[in-house]
């Protein structure tokens, strides 16, 4: 059995990466968390893009334990905001992880924005980076729209105001198998699969 680092301390993200895992018949990988390694110094996300924060995480966490690592970073990019609020979206409010104040700035923000004009898209950056440096990225992009109020009590973050393409219900109404098959992280580590599966032999 392999070991992969999955660079998180978020439960739902380790169980979304093995239920993808499962889902697609790789075996042969254990995935691990951070809660299951040594604690190491863990950098502020200060990159540009959400590849660079991505890379940067997964590149400490190989570092630190030897072990082959995968991260992420994820945001929802807002066409009426030119792409904001970007690699912000955790700290839009001015304070990191609070999902309720961000949504109701968003959607504040966006108050006379009208309906047409409302377009947005969940991105996942996700990396790979093995012990002996080597590195895979790749992107996954949801796209939607954002509305003017929240429905829906599954999900996280900007979840209950963002309707994806194609739906009428929220990302926060899906179910989580239905959020995976369709969202930004699950299309990102779908195409990290290949790399995943050379690890496993
Ligand atoms: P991180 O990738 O864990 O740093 O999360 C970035 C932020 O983007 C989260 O705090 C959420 O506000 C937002 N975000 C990322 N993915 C999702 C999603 O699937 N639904 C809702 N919000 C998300």
């Amino acid at each position: 059995m392999t070991r992969v680092l999955l660079a998180t301390r978020n439960q739902k993200k380790l169980v979304e990466l093995r239920r993808i895992l499962a889902a697609e018949g790789v075996t042969g990988v254990e995935v691990i968390g951070l809660a299951d390694v040594p604690e190491f110094p863990e950098a502020p996300e200060t990159g540009a893009t959400f590849e660079e924060n991505a890379v940067a995480k997964a590149v400490d966490a190989a570092k630190a334990t030897g072990l082959p690592a995968i991260a992420d970073d994820s945001g929802i990019a807002v066409d009426a905001l030119n792409g904001m609020p970007g690699v912000l979206s955790a700290r839009w409010s001015g304070k990191h992880g609070d999902d309720q104040a961000n949504l109701d700035l968003l959607l504040g923000q966006l108050a006379d924005v009208p309906d047409e004009r409302r377009g947005a898209a969940f991105v996942s950056a996700s990396a790979l980076v093995l012990p002996d440096g080597a590195e895979t990225v790749v992107r996954g992009e949801w796209r939607g729209t954002v509305i003017r109020e929240e429905r829906g009590a599954n999900g996280f973050g900007y979840d209950p105001i963002f309707v994806p393409e194609g739906e009428t219900r929220t990302s926060a109404e899906l179910s989580p198998e239905e959020k995976d098959a369709d969202s930004h992280r699950g299309r990102a580590l779908r195409l990290l699969l290949p790399a995943i599966r050379e690890l496993a032999g």
